[in-house]
């Protein structure tokens, strides 16, 4: 099934009390919450889930992977401080959710899956919406190794459950640049981590609260 693409008075209606819910929950930063007030969740979700796209859950996609809480889109964008323009690296497309509310801050957005119909999906939603999107650049890779070529990044943001800090991805992050990544703390949780790169290539430490996400894994591939 392919995604609506009518954004309807119901929708609008949705996202409000989504929005007011994500305040409730802590969301301060008004720009988040003005981004994921506009973005319609529902484009990215199969029909099946229209009516229930803007309740704060996760929700299974294709490939086995998941679309993530809009809590936890919203707790990871906050900590991202994003600036117009700033360039970020996304480690897990998935839906493409994450990726458009980034792109609504503002951000270039460079945005790597390891599946492959993930990947086929969202280019195909970003011809549907007619350059709507145009920020945002869609890679199939390993996203352990990052975008070497494309480096530094002001921001990189990782929407799966990391193993720890990839080195390769840490060296892509440029001075001052920003890393929110969830890195294992037991089987099946992780800890939500803020690193701030400073001069001497160190990493600034802030932890926050646990979540919990499908697993990165290395290489490409349908595991
Ligand atoms: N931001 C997405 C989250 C999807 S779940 C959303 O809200 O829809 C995490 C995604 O990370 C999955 O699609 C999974 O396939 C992908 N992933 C896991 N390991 C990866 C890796 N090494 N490189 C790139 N993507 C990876």
């Amino acid at each position: 099934m392919t995604p609506t693409l009518e954004d309807r008075y119901l929708h609008k209606k949705l996202r409000e009390q989504l929005v007011e819910e994500l305040k409730g929950k802590g969301i301060v930063d008004q720009a988040v919450l003005n981004a994921i007030g506009k973005t319609p969740r529902h484009y990215f979700l199969d029909m099946a889930f229209d009516k229930i796209a803007y309740e704060d859950r996760a929700f299974p996609i294709e490939a086995n992977q998941t679309i993530s809480q809009p809590y936890t889109v919203a707790f990871q964008t906050q900590l991202l401080q994003i600036n117009k323009g700033d360039k970020v690296l996304e480690i897990g497309t998935g839906s493409m959710y994450q990726t458009a509310i980034l792109a609504a801050l503002g951000a270039h957005v460079y945005t790597i899956e390891r599946q492959q119909a993930l990947v086929d999906k969202t280019n195909q939603f970003k011809l549907l919406t007619e350059n709507q999107y145009e920020n945002i650049f869609f890679f199939y890779g390993d996203g352990f190794l990052g975008l070497p070529t494309l480096a530094p990044f002001d921001k990189i943001i990782i929407t799966a459950a990391a193993p720890n800090v990839p080195e390769k991805l840490w060296e892509q992050l440029k001075v001052n640049g920003i890393m929110v990544i969830p890195v294992n703390e037991t089987e099946t949780t992780q800890r939500m981590f803020r690193l701030t790169k400073t001069s001497n290539g160190m990493a600034k430490k802030e932890t926050f609260e646990e979540f919990s996400f499908v697993p990165m894994l290395s290489g490409k591939g349908d595991k």
